[in-house]
């Protein structure tokens, strides 16, 4: 794979200021792929001075002229998809088909919104005898995980753009390659030097230099909840900005007049695809009692047939936490009816896609983020009993509703304490505010809701 040896500052690729590297590693054999830069505190300080510098004239940039340059960005996008398509997969490992369809083409979809959205908001209110103007809030420093490599950053960078931002991104280590590639395409669309800056490195290292540096105004982290805790204890201590999307724990509650096999084996998809690496995966199946059985041995056929298409997880302590969960899972007496510890092959970062039946709701493997494929099924009483459990986490992030009536489910949904929810199987909306209630984050990404947390108002009374 191609790798920069440098990180892309001002308009263009620099030389580390360190000697370290990192080596990016194929989870699906286990070679090692690349080496990459591993960023310092003078990498980070160049890197925020040139975003700095560049803010003021960027700021002022006419929205129309930065659409178009976000046009042009997802345009390049398009042009390189299958090479970003295979960098994915040899970097985060998911099968090619799904680096096309989702990791490539949710970003894609995202970045045109973005170019849609820059050119028509209203970034100046009228309200009584005030003018109120929406303003860029400044340097952004973005830090993102390695599961949706490509959409972690996009989700960040073309609203800040759309904004008047600045940007420094810090990806996560384990998938730097797509980071890189997309400093390539901003580079290629024309944006000016110093709007988008790229450091990798390591997290406590570069990622906490970013987050602690002055000339940040705001930081935008999507990552784990421990590590989220830390940056928004800095950022406040600090008086900066902070956006946090962090884990999930979701519910995919099965309401009895549901169409059963099609939640189930929709549930089952959604937990299984990317490997179980998704943030707002319904992890938890709610079922009523008198169709848990028939539930449990649907669940149990599906994820059976993702034996041989399922990707590898991203790495070997990735690998190691998940099958920890399993083991924790049957020694907490759970009822393993698909997959479980033992390693599908011998080589790369595999877990079984698996399932568990009897889980009771206060266990690890229905309370703790897993990040692996791993589904639990959980029995309820009735209605209030399906409200208590899908509630019953620290996580508020995403969850799913089935009932044989639309506004059946839509009356339960409006009761659960999470950010988004699917009613009947419904789609990914890129314009759809995503973003967690409770312990699953503060803020959200995607459409104009997204574009709101990069702005600061300003009004002027008359
Ligand atoms: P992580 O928190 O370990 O790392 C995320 C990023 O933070 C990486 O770039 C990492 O280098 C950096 N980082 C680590 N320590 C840091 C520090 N001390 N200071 C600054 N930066 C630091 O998370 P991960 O393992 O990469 O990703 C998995 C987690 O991300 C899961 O918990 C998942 O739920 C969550 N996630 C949330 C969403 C969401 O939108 N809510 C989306 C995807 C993933």
């Amino acid at each position: 794979m191609k790798a920069h040896d440098g990180m892309y500052i001002d308009g263009e690729w620099r030389p580390a200021a360190g000697a370290d590297t990192i080596a990016v590693v194929n989870p699906a054999d286990e070679q090692v792929i690349a080496l990459v830069p591993a960023g310092t505190i003078e990498d980070v300080d160049a890197a925020v001075r040139a975003a700095r510098t560049a803010f003021p004239a960027w700021a002022a940039t006419p929205p129309a002229e930065r659409a178009a340059l976000i046009g042009a960005l997802r345009d390049v996008l398009v042009a390189r998809k299958d090479e970003i398509a295979a960098t994915v997969t040899a970097e985060l490992g998911s099968p090619l088909k799904f680096s096309q369809a989702v990791h490539v083409g949710a970003p894609i979809a995202v970045a045109g919104s973005y170019a849609d959205l820059a050119a028509s908001y209203a970034f100046e209110e009228k309200v009584g005898n005030s003018t109120v103007y929406l303003e860029p809030v400044g340097v952004v420093g973005a830090i993102t995980p390695w599961n949706y490599p490509l959409h972690q950053i996009v989700a960040k960078v073309a609203p800040a753009l759309a904004a008047g931002c600045t940007v420094v991104l810090k990806p996560a280590e384990d998938t730097p390659l797509t980071a890189q590639l997309f400093a390539e395409a901003v580079h290629e669309a024309g944006v000016p030097a110093g709007v988008f800056n790229l450091v990798t490195g390591l997290g406590p290292v570069a990622g906490q230099a970013l987050v602690e540096h002055e000339g940040v105004d705001l930081v935008s982290f999507t990552g784990s909840t421990a590590v989220g805790r830390q940056i928004g204890a800095t950022a406040g201590a600090a008086v900066k900005r902070v956006a946090l999307e962090l884990g999930g724990k979701s519910a995919n509650v099965i309401l009895p007049s549901a169409d059963l096999a099609k939640a189930v084996n929709v549930g089952v998809a959604n937990v299984m695809s990317n490997s179980g690496q998704t943030c707002s995966a319904w992890t938890r199946m709610l079922v009523h009692d008198a169709q848990y059985d028939e539930a449990v041995a649907l669940a149990a056929e599906a994820a059976a047939k993702y034996g041989e298409r399922i990707g590898p997880v991203v790495n070997a302590k990735q690998r190691e936490r998940v099958l920890g969960y399993i083991e924790k899972g049957v020694a907490e007496g759970a009822r393993l009816v698909a997959g479980g510890p033992e390693s599908p092959r011998e080589r790369g970062y595999y877990v079984s896609p698996t399932v568990f039946a009897d889980v009771t709701p206060e266990m690890a493997v229905a309370q703790e983020e897993i990040f692996g494929p791993v589904l639990s099924v959980i029995r309820y009483e009735d209605e209030a009993d399906a409200l208590r459990i899908a509630n019953g986490t620290v996580y508020g992030l995403a969850g799913a509703v089935w009932a044989g009536d639309e506004a059946e489910a839509v009356a339960f949904a409006r009761r659960l304490d999470t950010g988004q929810v699917d009613i009947n199987g419904g789609r990914f909306n890129p314009r759809a505010p995503f973003g967690g209630y409770k312990q699953s984050g503060v803020g959200r990404e995607l459409g104009a809701h997204g574009l709101s947390e990069y702005l600061q108002t300003k009004s002027l009374q008359f």
